[in-house]
């Protein structure tokens, strides 16, 4: 096992990989910026390092000032939470130079799965049912217009290297295709630094289904359900729960049972999220992602597995505390990602915390680092926190949502406890009949504000 853990992070997720690291009884290392020096995860962690001034390139993207801080601490390990580096195959090499586990997969899967059209026909070749569309990246307008014409509009048009809901665009016909191709490679060449792009089939009312994944590098992996992360905005996920609404356990069974044996055949390490759209009882990967993700509380709801737990443990020992028919899911658990924006225009609303009380009682957990008298910098990304809550069934699930929605409070900044406070109410949402562009579609038709 490690001796000391430097988490190359901040927020919530640093405070999460924290916790598992005090569990197992392992020492901690914070980084962070100097708009961070009163975050709680420096407070709480054993020693910390100020790595550079707010821009996240200077500090939290810093691997000179990463690789300088494990050497002055003397850590072995580094976890890189999500974001940030958790997706740089690079910083993992040059950790691994420098003597230092990254907790995380081989780089060569980090960045086969990075590359969106690499990961695409990788997931085919293991059996994986991916989305219809080109077969690699698009060369010539002529060939695009061919592809699209024989997957038939509308197509989506996406970057291989895109990632956080960035780099896609519907083209609904023939005569936006050129133009389309065109902003969509220079958009892309400015925001990944690369601009290759490829075709996929747009679908029009599908669900976004994902399966955590979790393997030791040695050819067994298992898989651990799935997540419905439909309700999105701007292809970001708000509201995330699981089991799927739309899935059976057949259903489930069947579609784990390929990741993880595609997951073996890789000798994939550590935890990943392979994600899918459904549709018409279908399913077609979109991507891989190789991390733990913000919405794993989920997962470790229903099933009582510590998902960073058991991340670290792979990552030191190469070992998985449990087979895959050890493992057992119960009730049902729902995610919401509150944020400091506005609830009606999404305005970014960082500041002060004048009054904080999050919800508390059986089955609700609020994964945060904020706390009373807190400062929201204006750096980062704009989450307050993260509200789980797990009840027997999905129903008893709502209910205890919507109680718990409603005693949180976070006063002094504006936030999006409004919003879940309006979907926890919603028809769909309670019938659990919705899909990717459910919450847009509301959105567009004011339903916050009757
Ligand atoms: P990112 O890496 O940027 O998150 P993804 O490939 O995971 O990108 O897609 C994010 C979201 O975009 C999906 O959950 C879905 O809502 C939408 N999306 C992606 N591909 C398609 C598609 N082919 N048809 C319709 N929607 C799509």
């Amino acid at each position: 096992m490690f001796d000391k853990i430097l988490i190359a992070n901040r927020g919530e997720i640093a405070l999460r990989v924290l916790r598992a690291c005090k569990e197992l009884g392992i020492a901690t290392v914070a980084v962070h910026s100097t708009a961070d020096e009163d975050a709680m995860h420096v407070r709480l962690a054993d020693e910390s390092v100020c790595i550079g001034p707010p821009p996240s390139k200077d500090s939290y993207l810093n691997i000179p000032a990463l690789l300088a801080a494990c050497e002055i601490t003397g850590a072995d390990a580094v976890h890189p939470g999500y974001g940030f580096l958790a997706e740089n195959a690079r910083f993992a090499e040059i950790l691994a130079e420098h003597n230092v586990h990254f907790i995380g997969p081989r780089p060569e899967h980090i960045r086969l799965m990075g590359d969106k059209v690499a990961a695409k026909h990788a997931a085919k070749k293991l059996g994986i049912p991916t989305v219809p569309g080109s077969d690699g990246s698009i060369g010539s307008d002529e060939e695009a217009r061919r592809l699209a014409c024989g997957i038939g509009y509308p197509v989506m048009v996406k970057a291989a290297a895109g990632g956080g809901g960035r780099g896609m665009k519907v083209i609904h016909a023939e005569g936006e295709l050129v133009s389309a191709l065109a902003l969509a490679r220079s958009e892309a060449k400015a925001a990944f630094g690369d601009d290759t792009i490829y075709l996929e089939k747009y679908l029009e009312r599908p669900r976004h289904i994902e399966f955590q994944v979790l393997g030791d590098g040695k050819g067994r992996a298992v898989h651990l359900g799935e997540r419905d992360c439909s309700l999105q905005r701007r292809h970001q996920k708000v509201w995330e729960e699981g089991p799927s609404p739309a899935l059976n356990a057949t259903a489930r069974d069947q579609m784990g049972e390929t990741v993880a044996k595609a997951m073996r055949e890789i000798k994939y390490l550590g935890v990943g999220t392979v994600e899918f759209l459904h549709e018409d009882g279908a399913f077609h990967f979109i991507e891989m992602n190789t991390r733990i993700q913000v919405e794993h509380p989920v997962t470790e709801m229903i099933t009582d597995i510590d998902l960073v737990v058991e991340q670290i443990r792979v990552a030191a020992d190469g070992d998985l505390g449990f087979t895959q028919d050890k493992l057992k899911f119960h009730g049902h658990a729902i995610e919401c990602r509150i944020n400091a924006e506005n609830a009606v225009s999404f305005r970014p609303s960082p500041g002060k915390i004048v009054h904080y009380h999050p919800p508390g009682g059986l089955g609700v957990r609020v994964d945060s680092a904020v706390y009373h008298g807190y400062a929201i910098p204006p750096f980062y990304d704009s989450l307050v926190g993260k509200l789980i809550v797990h009840g027997k069934t999905r129903s008893e699930c709502l209910m205890r949502l919507k109680r718990a929605l409603d005693e949180f409070v976070v006063d002094g900044i504006e936030t999006t406890l409004p919003l879940f406070r309006a979907l926890a109410r919603e028809k769909d949402i309670i019938d659990g009949d919705y899909h990717i562009h459910w919450l847009e579609e509301f959105l567009a038709r004011g339903g916050l504000d009757q």
